[in-house]
């Protein structure tokens, strides 16, 4: 009998050094121990997806030279620190070169060839820890990501190639195909119908998993990223957020959507429709609890979190004319539709409809939004209000807490709140406020609903287990090289920086000064 699939997806940090690989083969080791097959999904070293995508644009005007460079250093570090060859991956470097000097020549590029060139990214990756496990002994078989997965055909040719979709139904000849070893592939990329290369959007290796999982009826998903878990809050606005343990997949779903972003929103569907646990767990520190999606055990009603998304805009519509009128809405969504404009959340009243926009999502483009506004104009008053923030409670039966909500909003007494939405699926209420007072929302609706909250669901605080000591840990080799040009220097965590001064700006005062002469880097300040 073939051993049961447990799918392990590995993120940029998780894979970038020798360290981290040694944790990956031993939790390979673990799982083969305990009787499973696993199957490991990997993205690119950090940083490099990016390098990536920023290569083909520098090289319509002949400026790639820099980053081929780094790309070759950046594999390179890794490759010397595994003692693994870099001719392993000279063929996907001279491939990025020869795309690169075409795309300079021309002058113009595809959103097929990007695919190709950002794909190399996890090929490459992949090819060294294969070389470097088979050095180890370890029998694990490397396999192309698109031989694996099959994209269906998107609707215009940036999502066919940048932002594909897979089938993922079960596939038991693939099952068979694969055998019993250990798998080492990519995530992010596909296969189209035609053969071509394609990427599942960015971020979108836990969707190769999550696909992968499907596909081989896998009994589990592991997430392993750089933390142990989703949290009831941004840690870096709350350090005291806690761990969320359990949670079921339409929370996460929720959660995913409004702003967490241990997980990818995308990759929660595939698992849940074949009901397979995801696991989500920190490289760094693998000993640690972490938090476990499913819906094999009812969790319970409430507020669970609260996320916040910026860089959000609200049209606020308005009109006498609407008041039993047929027909109105459909013009607003039939505007905004006709202008590309995704619409997030609606509220309504008698004669105004305010509705909000992702910025991001809709890669907002000013001109856009103006001729969107001026056509709305014809029949209705038009106010934009931004940057906003929506921030949200998220939980199963979330109207439970609105009794409780009163306090929570004190803060707000003197602030506006612009919109508050709550979906009938009873899983979010979300506030829209001025981004400049979202982190101060986030924690007092923290305070007063979660930092006391007493379900199993909630685990330990999140400074709790990231003490400061492992960031000298962490940060030491670019803290050496820092010290060898000079000592003493003076060495500013800047996260940390942010978070006491989040925990000021949290205190009831009216103004809080900055003293310059006690640290006057630009950066700090
Ligand atoms: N490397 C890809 C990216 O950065 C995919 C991923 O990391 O999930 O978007
Ligand atoms: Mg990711």
């Amino acid at each position: 009998m073939t051993p049961s699939r447990i799918v392990l997806k590995f993120g940029g940090t998780s894979v970038s050094t020798i360290e981290r690989w040694r944790t990956i083969l031993n939790l390979i080791r673990e799982r083969e121990k305990q009787g499973f097959a696993p199957v490991i999904v990997c993205s690119a070293i950090s940083g490099i997806s990016n390098l990536l995508e920023a290569l083909l644009p520098d090289a319509m005007h002949g400026r790639h030279g820099p980053a081929l460079a780094n790309l070759r250093d950046r594999h390179a570090t890794l490759a010397r620190e595994m003692d693994v060859p870099i001719d392993v991956i000279e063929a996907d470097l001279s491939e990025v070169e020869r795309i690169a000097s075409g795309v300079a020549l021309l002058g113009e590029f595809t959103p097929r060839l990007r695919a190709r060139v950002m794909a190399t990214g996890e090929l490459m990756l992949t090819r060294l820890a294969a070389a470097w496990m088979a050095q180890q002994g370890v029998d694990v078989a490397w396999h192309d990501a698109r031989d694996l997965l099959r994209s269906i055909a998107g609707p215009n040719e940036n999502r066919h190639f940048l932002s594909a979709n897979c089938t993922c139904e079960a596939d038991p000849t693939l099952v068979t195909r694969l055998g019993t070893a250990a798998v080492l592939t990519q995530g992010f990329i596909a296969r189209d119908p035609d053969g071509h290369t394609v990427l599942l959007g960015r971020g979108g290796s836990d969707t190769s998993a999550a696909y992968l999982s499907a596909v081989l009826q896998a009994v589990r998903l592991e997430i392993w990223t750089d933390v142990p878990g989703m949290f009831t809050a941004d840690p870096r606005v709350v350090p005291h957020a806690r761990l969320l343990r359990r949670l079921g997949y339409a929370e996460a779903q929720e959660l995913a959507a409004m702003g967490a972003k241990v997980l990818h929103p995308r990759c929660i569907g595939p698992a849940a429709a074949n009901g397979i646990p995801i696991w989500i767990r920190a490289t760094p520190t693998p000993q640690l609890e972490g938090t476990e999606l499913s819906d094999e055990i009812a969790t319970s009603p409430g507020v669970k979190a609260v996320a916040a998304r910026r860089g959000i805009l609200l049209l606020s519509i308005e009109t006498l004319g609407m008041w039993q009128e047929a027909g109105f809405l459909a013009r607003i969504f039939v505007t905004m539709e006709k202008h590309g404009l995704s619409v997030d959340h609606i509220a309504t009243g008698e004669s105004n409809v305010t509705v909000s926009l992702d910025a991001l999502a809709n890669a907002l483009d000013p001109r856009i939004l103006d001729a969107c506004v001026a056509e709305l104009r014809a029949f209705a008053d038009v106010k934009v209000i931004g940057p906003c923030a929506a921030v949200s409670l998220v939980g199963r039966q979330i109207r439970s807490v609105l009794h409780e909500l009163g306090p929570a909003l004190e803060a707000f007494a003197e602030l506006p709140i612009h919109m508050v939405s709550q979906a009938a699926n009873d899983l979010a209420i979300t506030f829209v406020v001025d981004e400049a007072h979202a982190d101060r929302l986030v924690l007092s609706l923290h305070q007063r609903l979660l930092d006391h909250a007493n379900t199993p669901e909630l685990g330990r605080a999140w400074h709790l287990d990231a003490p400061a000591a492992s960031r000298w840990v962490v940060h030491r080799e670019a803290l050496l090289a820092m010290a060898s040009a000079g000592t003493p220097v003076y060495v500013h965590d800047l996260e940390k920086v942010r978070r006491q001064a989040m925990r000021l700006r949290a205190l009831p005062l009216e103004r809080a000064f900055f003293a310059m002469k006690a640290c006057p880097l630009p950066e700090v300040i």
